[in-house]
């Protein structure tokens, strides 16, 4: 049986490395915040020393960690996984990080003979916890997508084939654009509804029936920011990481993309204050506060 190491226990990942584990895979587990690991240890994970002792030995290597900044210490840096790793081992990211750094991780895997697959993430945490997570993977080789199947199998429900190494994030960011200007929109759309004087329910009844649905407004506000809570989940200031990445790669593109640009903005003033560990749905919070009007509720 394959060896394999989870790095990065946070939100996603620990419920992901929890479900590989109740498929009854083995697996070696690594997070810098010991709380995050002992965790997943109390699951049955055994614990690694740091990065350096993941990487040892190990078949495959997952990593699920906040940044591309991170990626690049963990996987590329001085006691990083690469510098562990056997050849012919794979490394699998399921970070969402930027195209170039993904890019440049898969380069340096390349010079030394180490497998290279990203994987990022759809979905959330809800999601996670339930082994029900899609993936958008970038690949090379069917023998190597065919190693992480069984894990990918663990964590979720489904599978997109996105292409050559790389394809998985750049979909990713593609996937996350869309999400996050959207559920900026109906934040901004509920706070006119509230100051017209709908009805909430019957608003969301309303965009159910007709084209304006989406998932911002029929699924992530009713589970969290509808119902009282904006504990992440998916926190603004990671929300506003990845809409810098996707106006990162148009800006090299050369495109405008401007509703986008704006909602990106938006995120970055809202990330600045208290707001910025909350759950992204507490943007309706955040407009309703200076709306002067109470976040209103699902119940
Ligand atoms: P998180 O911040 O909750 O978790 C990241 C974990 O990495 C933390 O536990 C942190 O302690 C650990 N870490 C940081 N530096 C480390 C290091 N040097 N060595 C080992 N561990 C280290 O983030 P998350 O919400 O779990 O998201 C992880 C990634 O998945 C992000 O790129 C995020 O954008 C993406 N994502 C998040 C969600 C979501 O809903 N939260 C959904 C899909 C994808």
């Amino acid at each position: 049986m394959s060896k394999v190491s989870f790095i990065g226990l946070g939100a996603m990942g620990a419920p992901m490395a929890v479900n590989i584990l109740k498929a009854g895979l083995p697996l070696k587990v690594f997070d810098v915040v010991p709380d995050k690991l002992n965790r997943v240890v109390d699951e049955g994970g055994v614990p690694a020393d740091g990065v350096e002792d993941a990487a040892k030995d190990a078949d495959i290597v997952i990593t699920m960690l906040p940044t591309t900044g991170v990626v690049r210490e963990v996987v590329l840096g001085e006691r990083g996984v690469l510098k562990n790793i056997s050849p012919r081992s794979i490394i699998m990211d399921m970070s969402t990080i930027a195209p170039s750094g993904t890019d440049e991780v898969y380069a340096a895997c390349r010079k030394k003979n180490v497998f290279f697959i990203d994987s990022p993430v759809g979905r959330q945490v809800i999601h996670a916890i339930k082994g029900e997570c899609l993936f958008m993977v970038g690949y090379a080789d069917e023998w190597e997508f065919n190693q992480v199947k069984p894990f990918l199998d663990a964590m979720g429900t489904s599978i997109v084939k996105s292409g050559g190494v790389g394809m998985g994030t750049r979909m990713k960011i593609v996937n996350n654009l869309q999400i996050l200007t959207i559920a900026e929109v109906t934040a901004e759309a509920i706070l006119l509804s509230e100051k017209l004087g709908l009805d909430l329910n019957l608003v969301k009844d309303v965009n159910a029936q007709t084209t304006a649905t989406n998932g911002q407004m029929q699924f992530t506000f009713p589970t969290k920011v509808f119902s009282g809570d904006t504990t992440p989940g998916f926190t603004i200031e990671l929300a506003h990481k990845d809409m810098t990445l996707a106006m990162e790669a148009a800006k090299e593109l050369k495109l405008q993309l401007p509703s986008c640009a704006a909602a990106e903005q938006v995120y970055k003033q809202v990330k600045k204050g208290s707001f910025g560990k909350k759950d992204f749905s507490a943007l309706l919070e955040y407009w309703c506060d200076r709306g002067d009007i109470n976040t209103p509720q699902i119940t």
